[in-house]
Parts: structure tokens; C-alpha cells; sequence
């Protein structure tokens, strides 16, 4: 995958709302990417690159970051806030060259986000979705450990952790964006946010609010065909795990 994925990228250019430097970031060319299948929490698996890497944006000369769509929305108190709290602890420096981002960079610049994403005092659907895509980095680092790795297991398990860790940071933040918050929240409709919220309420071990989540979705008529097959295997994967419970 490594070789070609030079090629399935494009520099983008962006102005940095705080410091006002010049940057860039690595996206995906449009079009390039070939979706394969989304897990049961939703990442997408693409068969010759891994999106989720280049969601979020990165300025090196201040230190503030953001997932790509939300980085240029900030407002002047949470300019001032980045300022004092990231950018005067921050060591500026060039960005270095690289031809993609691995999955280790991927994880440190969206935690990096997430550290500028609650200093900011941003949404709890913000926060909430920079989250769930630690816990998809994390999960793919895992999937990246060949089985013969001196300690693959103890490695698998430690980023698994992590990935749960962050899930379950993700569910607390998506909850409380649902009461408060209107839709499109976190680029999902009340929908796909509640079949979110089932699988991490399933994940987190509370079934019966996974099911509550659930039944909306299964008796939504707008939902999509493929949302709707996702919710019965999570039904089943609830209902699976009620009875081993009992
Ligand atoms: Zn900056």
C-alpha cells in the first residue's frame, strides 16, 4: 500500500486561522480512494488507502489542529484561547517533508486536534467525532501488526485499549451533543448518530440503551439500505450478548 499511496494524495494549502502562516496538509485526491465496506462502529475501509489518516489539519508553526472541515471555523474567543494555551507552549518549526502520513503520525496529529478541539471549548459533537477517529487509528494500527511480530499480541491488545478508551470518550461527548445540539451534528444525520451511539452503548456493555438507540434506526423508513443491514447484525450482536449475559 505504502508505494502507491504517494500517489493517491494531493498537498492542500490552507492559511492557518491563528498564527497566519501558510501550511499544508495531506488530503486524498477525490475520486481515488476505493471504499470497500464501514465496521460495525462505522470506520470505512478503503481497499488501497486509509482515509481516516488525513481527516484532520495540522499547523506546525503554532500548534493548533482541527479536523479538516472544522479548521477554518473558529471564533475570535477561541482564537485567543488556542493562543494562550497552545500556540505560547507550542515549538515552532518547518513542517517536515514526508510522502504520506503513517498511521503513528495519523494518531499523534489527531490527538493533537483533540487537544486543540477542547481547548477551544469546541462542540461536544466535535469533540466527540475527533474521538471516534482515534479509536478507527487505533484499530487499524492494530491491523497493521504483522502476526509474527515479536509481542503482536501484547501490541494488539495495548492499541485495542486505546481504541475502546477513545470509543468510550466518543459515546460520553456524542451523547451529550444529541440533547443539546442540532442536526447534522459530527457529518451525520439523527440516524446515523443513533446507530452510533447503539454500537457504543453496546460496546460500553449497557444493551438496553443500545436497543433504544437501535430501534429507531430499524424503523426508520429514510434510513439507507445498507444503514438498516448494519442495525440487524447489530441487533443480533446485542441480543447475542444479553443471552450470554443471562
Ligand atoms: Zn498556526
Amino acid at each position: 500500500m505504502e508505494t502507491n499511496e504517494k500517489k493517491l494524495l494531493i498537498d492542500k494549502r490552507y492559511d492557518c486561522p491563528v498564527c497566519e502562516k501558510q501550511i499544508r496538509a495531506k488530503a486524498v485526491k477525490s475520486n481515488s480512494a476505493r471504499f470497500v465496506n464501514t465496521m460495525a462502529d462505522l470506520r470505512p475501509i478503503y481497499s488501497n488507502i486509509n482515509v481516516t489518516k488525513y481527516d484532520a489539519v495540522c499547523c506546525s508553526y503554532c500548534g493548533y489542529a482541527a479536523l479538516t472541515p472544522n479548521f477554518n471555523n473558529l471564533t475570535l474567543t477561541q482564537k485567543k484561547l488556542i493562543q494562550d494555551k497552545i500556540q505560547a507552549n507550542y515549538k515552532s518549526h518547518e513542517e517536515p517533508e514526508c510522502d504520506f502520513y503513517t498511521t503513528e503520525m495519523a494518531i499523534s496529529r489527531m490527538k493533537m486536534a483533540l487537544l486543540c478541539t477542547i481547548t477551544k471549548e469546541a462542540k461536544d459533537s466535535e469533540i466527540g467525532n475527533v474521538c471516534l477517529k482515534i479509536s478507527w487509528l487505533y484499530q487499524a494500527l492494530a491491523d497493521e501488526i504483522p502476526d509474527d511480530a515479536p509481542d503482536a499480541a501484547t501490541k494488539k491488545e495495548l492499541y485495542l485499549k486505546e481504541a475502546d478508551n477513545a470509543a468510550m470518550k466518543s459515546y460520553k461527548h456524542l451523547t451529550n451533543a444529541r440533547m443539546h445540539e442540532n442536526y447534522p451534528m459530527a457529518g451525520m444525520n439523527e440516524t446515523t448518530l443513533d446507530y452510533v451511539l447503539s454500537y457504543l452503548a453496546y460496546k460500553s456493555g449497557d444493551y438496553q440503551t443500545a436497543m433504544q438507540y437501535l430501534s429507531g434506526v430499524v424503523s426508520d423508513r429514510s434510513a439507507s439500505p445498507r444503514l438498516k443491514d448494519k442495525a440487524l447484525d447489530l441487533k443480533d450482536m446485542i441480543n447475542k450478548a444479553k443471552e450470554q449475559e443471562s
